[in-house]
């Protein structure tokens, strides 16, 4: 690129136009710093898989999910799905707007949005856990906006982990932002998020993706394979008809009509969760009670005091420590 053509920009200027065109929080990651610690190394997914040339910097920007939708207290309500799905595509909106203000300054960018999964990496699996691109929660604690939680979602100061992010990828010679150290969740003597789980997926710093996804999708790609298998193995033609136009096949329509419920669904462990100012003043009167706890749970959390009473966070601690802080 020809530096004739680029706009001298500063950190603070590129996140002030963030939050010009929408954006609840937004901050600054350092590419190298990603690819360096890709959060699963096994499975590494860094920004120069993405894109060779404009993926120095990682900014990362968030909405808040709307406080009204928060307050429902079930998990499985089509009002949190559709309200989600359309701050997802508010997010998807202010990321655009930023792409073209920063390649009108001269530099090229894309998005790295939350629904995006690659193809290419599908196994032929509907049940597997499908991953993004560029884990999103990892990038934003790069990018300074927190750190992750019990079951390694991304809590902020100013919202716990209600917020749904976005990343855009591009080369500006900008200043990153440093990781927070300093954890902000409370651990299991919290705990709330693994007592109002609907999925038992939450362990010890660690979070069973394929449990969740379950309730996370409640009509993904898995629940539409099922669906269609269920069809198409039905040997009644009658049988067959009545199912194509039943409750099931209503939520794939409608879930494929505007994502609620195959890209947005159960957030109950961010509802819940204290961090975040928004918790005491706005959600805690609804949401302080958990009428999914169980003997069960409870007996779970003190297991994992007492272990970590005793020194041992686990596995999911160390291998996640530099996202969860010490
Ligand atoms: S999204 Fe729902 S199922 Fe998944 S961990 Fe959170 S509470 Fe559990
Ligand atoms: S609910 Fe409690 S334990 Fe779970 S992420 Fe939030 S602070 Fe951590």
């Amino acid at each position: 690129m020809v530096e004739i053509y680029r706009t001298p920009l500063t950190a603070d200027l590129v996140k002030d136009k963030a939050r010009e065109f929408g954006a609840d929080i937004v901050g600054i990651a350092d590419g190298a710093a990603m690819n360096e610690n890709p959060p699963d190394p096994t499975d590494p997914r860094r920004p120069s898989d993405i894109t060779d040339y404009d993926a120095d910097r990682v900014i990362v920007i968030g909405q808040r999910v709307s406080l009204g939708a928060t307050r429902i207290q079930s998990w499985s309500d089509r009002h949190k799905y559709v309200n989600d799905e359309l701050t997802i595509a508010g997010l998807e909106e202010v990321a655009l707007d930023l792409v073209r203000w920063l390649e009108k300054n001269g530099y090229p960018a894309l998005i790295v949005p939350p629904t995006h999964v690659d193809p290419w990496r599908y196994d032929g699996d509907p049940r597997a856990h499908q991953k993004l691109p560029l884990s999103l929660d990892h990038a934003a604690v790069e990018a300074g906006l927190g750190t992750l939680g019990l079951n390694l979602q991304l809590l902020t100061p100013e919202y716990g982990p209600r917020v749904i992010l976005t990343a855009i990828l591009s080369s500006i010679p900008v200043e990153p932002d440093r990781r927070v150290e300093e954890p902000l969740c409370l651990g299991p003597d919290c705990g709330r998020c693994l007592s109002a789980c609907p999925g038992d997926a939450i362990g010890h710093w660690d979070r069973d993706w394929i449990a969740c996804d379950t309730h996370r999708q409640p009509h993904g790609f898995k629940q539409v394979t099922e669906f269609l298998d269920e069809v198409i193995d039905e040997t009644d033609p009658e049988m067959q008809k009545r199912m194509l136009r039943n409750e099931k096949s209503f939520y794939i329509w409608a879930s494929i009509l505007r994502g609620a419920g195959a890209v947005t669904g159960c957030r109950r462990c961010q509802d819940v969760c204290p961090v975040g100012a928004d918790y005491e003043a706005l959600l805690k009167d609804a949401l302080d009670a958990i009428p999914e706890d169980t003997p069960d749970k409870r007996a779970r959390l003190d297991a994992l005091r007492g272990a970590e009473a005793a020194g041992d966070r686990g596995p999911g601690y160390a291998a996640r420590k530099r996202w969860i802080g010490s």
